[in-house]
């Protein structure tokens, strides 16, 4: 079934994308938990983290350089950030593409909830 991010994928729902390329897509989250909160997902349809394989390795590390790139664009990499991949139930996903959050701007606390 087609998730929400394959939607902004295709361009049939709008999103406010920070950068996009032929293997991702990134954009801001619809709900922000930090100043800056950029979702960071690939094009193919991975449903999460568990689904991965070793096909996806040289993606998954696009997304990962993707993501630093973005950072330091936002001008939050000198200061700090955090990558989050909620993942399954008890990860908290809520969205079933894997998706990247990039969450900046403010102190980050640990443990996470
Ligand atoms: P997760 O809980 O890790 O699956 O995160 C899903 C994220 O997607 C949440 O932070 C939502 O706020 C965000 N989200 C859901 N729908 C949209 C949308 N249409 N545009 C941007 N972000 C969205």
């Amino acid at each position: 079934m087609s998730t929400i991010f394959k939607k902004i994928i295709d361009k049939e729902i709008p999103a406010d994308i920070v950068y996009e390329d032929d293997l991702c897509l990134a954009f801001r989250d619809i709900d922000p938990k930090a100043p800056t909160h950029i979702l960071i997902i690939p094009k193919k349809e991975i449903p999460s983290m568990a689904e991965a394989s070793q096909d996806d390795e040289g993606l998954l590390g696009h997304l990962l350089v993707t993501a630093s790139r973005i950072a330091k664009d936002q001008g939050i990499s000198d200061s700090g950030y955090r990558l989050v991949a909620n993942t399954n139930n008890q990860g908290g996903q809520e969205v079933y593409h894997l998706h990247i959050h990039l969450l900046g701007g403010r102190q980050m606390t640990w443990p996470p909830g």
